[in-house]
């Protein structure tokens, strides 16, 4: 039925509504209604079309009828009520119930304005459906694209409530968006994850703007991943807090290739031993923060004895080995309270601080003797692969760590020409 067609005889182009008479008595619809050809419609019709309704509203019965209806159908029903010469009273009931029109049963001359009524309110309807549809449109893109992302991104209010997800972030929960929307983090993490999160989220609401979180996820299928969190505070229209947007960027492979630029910056690529860069960095910082008072620190230079012989015996490639499994003996030390760092070549340094600078002729003894013991290879020139030291114990207040490293060359010289293998103390 083209409600239009009989508004406006010459449009054939919108069909407004479907047109259709109840009646609870069973009566068939007045003449006048009978020749708009009403059709009878279910509830479930009426949803899917804008429908023109009109109602047999002879009495009181008719007002549980009328908010039936419109509990089922909402807003896309016009309701027309078809009533008898009744009361006022009962004309403003039927309004309250939900009826958006009144007609006589006698009111064929009525029909014309109840129509145009009619029209102006279902042509409103569907426009206002048709922006409906089209801000869904849009939204479907939009999730759409960021479900392509593999980035996960999330909308929460201010209670920490997810309001909306891409499919990477469900993935990341390890559950259905659907499943996700409505709850808060710590329905998916760990109560401490999700405190730790609640809390940064505390923050960034506290502070507004955006803040950036890095931190170690376990993502299902991949495992650990590094990822930096950036959180932002998003506005509500009315200029009130709505939530936070987030969005969990994976800088893993970033982080690693930190990692190895750190590594390289820091130690020799042969033996993975501390290069002197690191050593003067870490013996200096450890020097300036010594309390007053432990101002005890010793150094110890290092050196390889007949190392040359080993390579033009042995090879270059057998030096490289003995040389890293001297340093891995040596770095054995380490939890001692010993730093060892390459200085170069075949020689190193050692560092020791506080207490340990007291027990570093002892730590050096053990390495010499687990050197000797693991390390030593007979060459033309005698017993290789053994280690001499020189020791000086300093006080950066009388000494710079410079001159104490002076000191401690002078007496492994010392070392060297008694014999080697053997540790010689500064004077
Ligand atoms: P001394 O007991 O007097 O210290 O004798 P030495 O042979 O250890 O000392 P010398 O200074 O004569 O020779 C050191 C050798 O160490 C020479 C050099 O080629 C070798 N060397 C230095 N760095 C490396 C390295 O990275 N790998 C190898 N294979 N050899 C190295
Ligand atoms: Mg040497
Ligand atoms: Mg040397």
């Amino acid at each position: 039925m083209q409600l239009a067609r009989h508004i406006e005889p010459d449009s054939d182009t919108v069909t407004l509504a479907t047109i259709s008479w109840h009646s609870s008595r069973g009566l068939p619809p007045p003449a006048f209604i009978a020749s708009l050809s009403p059709s009878r419609i279910t509830a479930a019709e009426a949803l899917q079309n804008s429908s023109l309704c009109f109602l047999d509203c002879a009495d009181k019965a008719a007002i549980a009828q009328v908010v039936r209806l419109r509990e089922i159908c909402g807003n896309g029903i016009y309701l027309v009520a078809v009533t008898g010469a009744v009361t006022a009273e009962f004309q403003a009931e039927l309004f309250d119930a939900g009826v958006d029109d009144l007609l006589m049963d006698d009111g064929s001359a009525q029909l014309l304005r109840c129509l145009l009524r009619a029209k102006r309110h279902l042509t409103l309807l569907q426009a206002h459906q048709k922006t409906l549809d089209a801000l869904q449109d849009k939204l479907d893109a939009w999730q759409d694209g960021l479900d392509h992302l593999p980035t996960p991104i999330y909308l929460k209010d201010v209670g920490g409530r997810y309001l909306g997800c891409n499919t990477a972030f469900s993935h990341f929960v390890g559950t259905e968006r659907d499943r996700v929307i409505g709850q808060t983090l710590a329905d998916f993490l760990p109560l401490d994850v999700a405190e730790a999160h609640r809390e940064s989220d505390l923050e960034v609401m506290r502070r507004g703007g955006v803040i950036r979180v890095e931190t170690d996820v376990c993502v299902p299928d991949t495992g650990v991943r590094h990822v930096m969190l950036h959180k932002a505070c998003v506005a509500s229209p009315e200029g009130g807090l709505r939530g936070i947007a987030g969005v969990l960027i994976d800088i893993t492979e970033r982080k690693e290739l930190e990692a190895r630029l750190t590594a390289a910056a820091e130690r020799d690529p042969l033996t993975n031993a501390f290069n002197r860069r690191k050593f003067f960095q870490v013996a200096g910082s450890a020097i300036e923060t010594a309390k007053e008072g432990e101002q005890s620190f010793a150094v110890a230079v290092i050196d390889i004895d007949h190392f040359k012989s080993i390579n033009d015996e042995l090879g270059h490639g057998e030096g490289d080995l003995t040389l890293c499994s001297i340093v891995d003996t040596l770095r054995a030390h380490e939890a001692e309270g010993v730093l060892v760092a390459r200085a170069g070549g075949e020689e190193f340094f050692a560092f020791f601080s506080g207490e340990n600078a007291a027990q570093a002729e002892d730590i050096l003894e053990r390495m010499r003797t687990d050197i000797a013991r693991y390390c030593a290879v007979a060459t033309g020139m005698g017993t290789a692969g053994t280690i001499s030291i020189g020791l000086a114990n300093f006080d950066p207040l009388q000494e710079t760590i410079d001159h104490a490293l002076r000191r401690a060359d002078l007496a492994l010289y010392r070392a060297k020409r008694d014999g080697r293998n053997r540790l010689c103390r500064a004077d």
